[in-house]
């Protein structure tokens, strides 16, 4: 099947007679439960929820494995490294990964004992750190700087070391990139950004080739309590059937945006690993089947940054992407990543590309 209709159908309950296509959210807490609770699918709202299988029935098709559906992309991340790492371990890290991953491993399991090598997500550098390595965590493309590395590859010198592989997969979603195809054992993803697409929840998933590595991840949500809301989740699985469509658009109006961005001198450093000139091209190409709709690139300076986002008009100042609505942010404003003051992230919407590519222009201008 394509994708479209993939997405369309995923995870959809066989059709009954007078009943919604996908029913509502079930809120409960406790459910209805006479003495003994074995074989009882439903006991408690923190151990399972009918609305959170109909979903990670939903990502387990796309994905490739099971799913389990967490409240955010962190409580995901954060259910991986809990459940893999132990003390005297070592994780490898893209020095270029999402903020608060890194700060997360250097801030709470580095001072469990898990030793923390991080090496950049270009030229897959990371593979020179896998001696003896747990854990290796992918994440590509990698948020803000749009660099790509080698699943398959990583995934093959990682098995040889011994390494589980990880792969954050937000920036793709499994539309355009299948992590667990690959080669990888585990799938993460927040799927606050363009897997539901409309900017109005936080949720993240984590997908495994394994059964059995898959139920320990379900227990640490369990123990946890990292649970997500039923109806935050009912509006991921509603939203998931235009993933497609919404795809489509964003990656088509990025790329004209990359373009455009691209042609002007006053702009530098433009990534997108949609553009044939970047230097990502050659391995996106390979293991992508889409680009995604985040683009970045280079203002002379913070002032010329500020003045480019307060002059948008179509473009929302916001620090997430994937959004149907535009959005952009000068990432340095909040430290920590290894990037310009002039530094811009756009994340392209479901804005017609004409209109787009005009405000740009004149708030460039
Ligand atoms: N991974 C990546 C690549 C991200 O960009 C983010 C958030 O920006 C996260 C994980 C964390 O997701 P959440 O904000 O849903 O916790």
């Amino acid at each position: 099947m394509f994708d479209a209709t993939r997405v369309v159908r995923a995870g959809l309950p066989p059709p009954r007679q007078g009943e919604p296509f996908l029913p509502g959210p079930v809120l409960a807490a406790p459910y209805h439960l006479s003495g003994d609770p074995a074989g009882v699918p439903y006991t408690y709202g923190r151990f399972q929820n009918p609305t959170w299988a109909h979903f990670e029935n939903a990502l387990g098709e796309l994905e490739g494995g099971p799913a389990i559906v967490f409240a955010s992309g962190m409580a995901a991340v954060t259910a991986v490294f809990g459940v893999v790492l132990r003390p005297g371990d070592v994780v490898v890290l893209p020095s270029d990964a999402y903020y608060t991953t890194r700060r997360l491993a250097s801030d709470y399991f580095a001072a469990m004992g898990v030793q923390v090598r991080m090496a950049p997500t270009a030229g897959d550098a990371q593979r020179d750190c896998l001696d003896g390595a747990r854990l290796l965590w992918l994440e590509t493309p990698s948020n803000p700087q749009l660099d790509v590395c080698d699943i398959e590859a990583l995934a093959a010198a990682a098995h040889r070391a011994g390494a589980l592989v990880a792969v954050d997969n937000t920036t793709a979603t499994p539309l355009a990139q299948q992590p667990l195809a690959l080669g990888a054992d585990i799938s993460v993803a927040s799927d606050t950004k363009a897997l539901t697409g409309h900017g109005d929840l936080l949720l993240g998933h984590v997908a495994l080739r394994d059964d059995a590595l898959a139920e320990r991840v379900r227990t640490w949500r369990t123990q946890t309590g990292s649970v997500p809301g039923p109806f935050e989740t009912w509006l991921a699985h509603r939203s998931l059937a235009t993933l497609d469509v919404r795809l489509e658009r964003q990656c088509a109006s990025a790329l004209a945006i990359a373009r455009h961005l691209a042609s002007r001198a006053d702009v530098t450093g433009v990534r997108y690993p949609g553009l044939p000139s970047d230097p990502a091209h050659p391995v996106a190409s390979r293991q992508m089947r889409r680009f995604g709709s985040v683009v970045s690139f280079v203002l002379a300076d913070r002032e010329r940054a500020e003045r480019f986002l307060a002059r948008c008009r179509l473009v929302t100042e916001s620090t997430s992407f994937g959004s149907m609505h535009t959005t952009a942010e000068r990432r340095a404003r909040w430290g920590g990543d290894a990037i310009p003051e002039g530094f811009i992230r756009l994340s392209a919407g479901g804005e017609d590309e004409r209109d787009l590519v005009a405000d740009i222009e004149q708030a460039l201008g």
